[in-house]
């Protein structure tokens, strides 16, 4: 951390800032310069608090060396996680995120019937899809919308998993219920609405499962970085981003979709980077050009919402694609995927 003096800074402001840096429990190193004093704070970053400083007289700024995020970030710049879910325990395919293959997620916004995900799961598997979504338990914007099956939605998603091979991705919403989920999911979703319940977070990095955590629709990409520190820091170092669109004033799609992400969160951290583009746009049409784009972008993988019948789905119909257009989509990205060094086999997982 650097804290900078203010031109018109007196000596006795710096000294004032380096007491209060040694009071810390950190060690001062002033710079004089010709106009200005820069003071240098150094040791151990958590006892590093900016804000301390920022009332004191003469300071004009402190600025944060290191980012806030240790286990998030990149130890050196080619750093790459791979996030590896289902398997033998769960008696499903192997799907890896982050590495030379991008696994493909789809499936139904919710689990509406056994025999609804069960159809799903076959469609998504027919269709060349690596794993299958379906929300248990849903956070509706309405208490009276539906709410998600619950457990029985979890037992229903297992039932799909052993006809189909599928891994399954379902959203947790509570701490309390981080077990019961963590039981049946292969990779536990952290919704938009829930990325910053810190409580949630560190009970999921308390469980063995990776973690599917979206960004929230208002977050930075380091507020994202630093909301996974609580899952990482609790143990749990399957964590993979997923970019679902973030609100704006655009209104020609639900939320904006920020494709610069996926670089930028390359650049910063080693975890491997989801696109959502059914969440991301709110329109199943705009969704096979931005999986696309999103393959292209480097993504290490897609969450795609289908369902077998949209309009008659009970949750986000309007942004669910069909198993048609997905399987018309799954060698299209195979084709991009190739030309960017990966590749997303249609129906094909494999260990990497
Ligand atoms: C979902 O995946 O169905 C969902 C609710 O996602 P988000 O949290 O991104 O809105
Ligand atoms: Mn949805």
């Amino acid at each position: 951390m650097i804290i900078v003096m203010h031109p018109s800074a007196t000596k006795q402001n710096v000294d004032h800032v380096c007491d209060l840096v040694r009071e810390m429990g950190l060690k001062d190193h002033p710079i004089v310069g010709t106009n200005l004093t820069v003071v240098a704070v150094i040791g151990d970053d958590r006892k590093k608090d900016g804000t301390k400083f920022e009332q004191a007289p003469g300071v004009d700024r402190v600025m944060k060396v290191l980012q806030p995020y240790t286990l998030a970030a990149k130890a050196d710049p080619k750093q790459r996680s791979v996030v590896t879910i289902g398997g033998p325990a769960t008696k499903s395919d192997t799907v890896s995120f982050g590495g030379a293959m991008v696994p493909v997620i789809a499936g139904p916004c919710s689990v509406e019937g056994e025999e609804a995900i069960i159809e799903a799961g076959n469609a998504a598997k027919k269709a060349g899809a690596h794993a299958l979504r379906g929300g248990a338990f849903k956070p509706r914007t309405n208490p009276y919308s539906f709410q998600g099956h619950g457990e029985d939605g979890l037992k229903m998603l297992a039932v799909a998993r052993e006809a189909t091979g599928l891994p399954i991705v379902t959203e947790v919403l509570t701490p309390t219920d981080v077990k019961l989920v963590s039981g049946y999911a292969d990779m536990l979703q952290i919704g938009t609405r829930n990325s910053q319940n810190f409580k949630l977070l560190e009970a999921c990095g308390d469980q063995p499962k990776p973690v599917l955590m979206k960004r929230g629709m208002s977050m930075t990409l380091d507020e994202l970085l630093q909301a996974c520190e609580y899952i990482l820091s609790g143990g749990n170092t399957g964590v993979v981003l997923c970019e679902r669109g973030i609100r704006t004033f655009e209104d020609h799609t639900r939320n904006t979709l920020s494709l610069s992400a996926v670089p930028e969160l390359h650049h910063r951290t080693h975890l491997p980077v989801v696109i959502d583009p059914s969440h991301g746009t709110g329109k199943a049409h705009l969704v096979p050009a931005m999986a696309k784009a999103a393959i292209a972008a480097g993504c290490d993988g897609l969450a795609i919402e289908m369902h077998v019948c949209p309009e008659k789905a009970w949750t986000d119909g309007a942004q669910s694609v069909t198993p048609a257009v997905l399987a018309e989509l799954m060698p299209e990205l195979d084709r991009v995927a190739q030309a960017v060094g990966r590749s997303c086999p249609v129906g094909v997982t494999a260990d990497v």
